[in-house]
C-alpha cells in the first residue's frame, strides 16, 4: 500500500481526481426560457421585471452555470445528475443550495476558486445596472472578492432567442495548498 502511494506520488497518477494539478479550469453553460409572472432572479439577486425564469427550481441560470463550472473543474458529476429536475424535491428550490454543494465538492478535492468570469446573453432586462450588486452577491456565495467575480452581458445579437436567458461561466480553482501567487 506504502508503495503503491510512493508510486503514485512519483508518477502524479491517482485514482479518481488528479489532485497533483494547482490549477483546474471548470466551464458552465445554461439557459432558461423567460416566463410571465414569476420573479427574476439571476446571481441570487432579484430584478425588477415583469417575467422570471422558469425551470423546475428558481431559475438561476447564473448561478446553474457556476455550479455546473465548479463541478466541471473537478471533474465532478454535473447538476442535472446532482439534483435531477425530475426529484420533486428541487421543485422551486434555491439555487444557492446548488452552488453550495459544488462548492463543497470543490472544497473536498482540495481547491479553492481563485476567479470567475461570466457573460450573460439576454435582450431585457438591462443588466448594468444591477452587475455590481450581482458581482457582490456571487462573491459573498464563493468567499472571494468582487473583483475577483467577472460579469458581461450582452444582447442576443441575431440569435433570435430574445425569450431565453444564457449564462457562460469559467471558474479557476487552485489547490489550496499551493502558493498563491503574489498580485
Ligand atoms: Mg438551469
Amino acid at each position: 500500500m506504502a508503495k503503491a502511494k510512493e508510486k503514485a506520488k512519483k508518477t502524479g497518477k491517482k485514482s479518481g481526481l488528479a489532485t497533483d494539478l494547482e490549477l483546474r479550469i471548470g466551464f458552465g453553460w445554461d439557459s432558461h426560457a423567460f416566463k410571465a409572472g414569476i420573479p427574476l432572479l439571476i446571481g441570487s439577486v432579484k430584478l425588477p421585471y415583469d417575467k422570471g425564469l422558469g425551470g423546475h427550481s428558481d431559475g438561476d441560470v447564473l448561478l446553474h452555470a457556476i455550479t455546473d463550472a465548479l463541478l466541471g473543474a473537478i471533474a465532478g458529476p454535473d447538476i442535472g445528475t446532482l439534483f435531477p429536475p425530475s426529484d420533486p424535491q428541487w421543485k422551486g428550490a434555491d439555487s444557492v443550495v446548488f452552488l453550495k454543494e459544488a462548492l463543497k465538492r470543490v472544497t473536498a478535492a482540495g481547491y479553492a476558486v481563485e476567479n470567475l468570469d461570466s457573460t450573460l446573453i439576454l435582450n431585457a432586462p438591462k443588466i448594468g445596472p444591477h452587475a455590481a450588486t450581482i458581482r457582490a452577491r456571487v462573491a459573498g456565495l464563493l468567499a472571494i472578492s468582487g473583483n475577483c467575480v467577472g460579469l458581461k452581458a450582452k444582447t442576443p445579437e441575431g440569435l433570435n432567442n430574445d425569450n431565453a436567458a444564457v449564462a457562460h461561466v469559467v471558474v479557476l480553482l487552485r489547490k489550496r495548498s499551493a502558493k498563491p501567487r503574489s498580485r
